[in-house]
């Protein structure tokens, strides 16, 4: 199906950009690569009356990395963030999550700010920026302000971004040196997409237990959460796989799971534990290795 009818417009700046979106905001949609906002629209679920094509913009396209931060451009896309030095050094968690987006094609367009932006509750990113404790910082018409990850995903679809606003980059404090990191997910056969995926981060005290313990799910429920009783189950004991196997256990405790053509509620449900216990594991051996991920 063909898309409605609508006016296309390429700000030279970010400025210009805020300012055209304060002017219409929800009759303007940014657009990054296109790669849901423009099937939304082929399916006539979005019928924008202007595209603003943020797509050229070197402000979006900037990677640095500091002492303490990892800042990644909204408009890198998922095949950068995959094969960049930089961020398999910096943050192994991101290249391995942005590894299992869809296929080459969608990763050569998708641009991790859009991802984001869209928060369809099956995307992969989500739960790793949980994880990892991201900073978004956003541009309005007031200026700049800054987002914590677990402030962005507000419900189905939806986060924190106003109408008016583009998301500029993403922060990602740096981890310590004992912290091992793993992104786990179940396909959806066709798409590629999460039915359920689950990143985690297993920092090692001196003793050798878990020091520190951060789970993220997506695909299990509308919005992607912090397993907050599995992190508490874990913290202070050693890794093993009987400590982890009990932990993983409540993985969807206090959630209600998803249920559609895809997986049941109580098929999610198991999947969360199953998925969970796979991805503390990887977490674990990596925490325990001397390279970390
Ligand atoms: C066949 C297929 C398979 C896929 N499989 C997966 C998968 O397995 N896992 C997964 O995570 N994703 C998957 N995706 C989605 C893919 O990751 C998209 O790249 C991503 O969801 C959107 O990124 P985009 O740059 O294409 O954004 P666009 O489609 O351009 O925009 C998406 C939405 O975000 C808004 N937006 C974009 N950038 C900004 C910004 N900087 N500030 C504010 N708003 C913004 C737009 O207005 C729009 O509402 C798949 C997509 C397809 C088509």
């Amino acid at each position: 199906m063909f898309p409605a009818n609508f006016n296309y417009v390429r700000p030279n700046n970010i400025r210009e950009a805020v300012q055209f979106l304060n002017e219409h905001k929800d009759d303007a949609k940014v657009l990054a690569g296109g790669q849901s906002l423009i099937p939304m629209m082929k399916l006539r679920l979005a019928a924008p009356e202007f595209l603003v094509d943020i797509g050229r913009l070197p402000e979006l396209k900037e990677i640095d990395l500091d002492d303490a931060v990892l800042t990644i451009g909204s408009l890198i896309r998922h095949a950068d963030i995959e094969t960049a030095d930089l961020i398999a050094r910096a943050c192994p968690l991101l290249a391995e999550t942005a590894a299992e987006i869809g296929d080459a094609q969608v990763r050569n367009r998708g641009t991790i700010g859009g991802s984001l932006a869209h928060a369809d509750p099956s995307a992969d990113l989500p739960a790793t920026m949980l994880v990892l404790d991201a900073r978004f910082s956003v541009a309005g018409p007031d200026g700049r302000r800054i987002i914590m990850a677990e402030d962005f995903f507000t419900d189905v679809m939806t986060t924190a971004l106003r109408p008016n606003e583009i998301l500029v980059s993403i922060e990602i404090p740096k981890m310590s040196r004992r912290t091992g990191c793993a992104y786990v997910k179940m396909h959806q056969q066709a798409s590629g997409f999460a039915i359920v995926g689950v990143a985690s981060l297993i920092t090692l005290g001196r003793n050798g237990r878990a020091e520190d313990v951060r789970v993220g799910i997506n695909g299990v429920s509308g919005v992607p959460y912090r397993a907050h009783a599995v992190e508490e189950s874990l913290r202070g004991k050693p890794v093993d796989e009987r400590n982890i196997a009990e932990a993983a256990a409540l993985a969807a405790q206090g959630v209600e799971p998803l249920s559609d053509i895809h997986a049941s509620s109580e098929y999610r449900r198991e999947m969360a534990t199953v998925y969970a216990r796979r991805s503390l594991q990887r977490a674990a051996q990596r925490a325990s290795a001397p390279q970390r991920h």
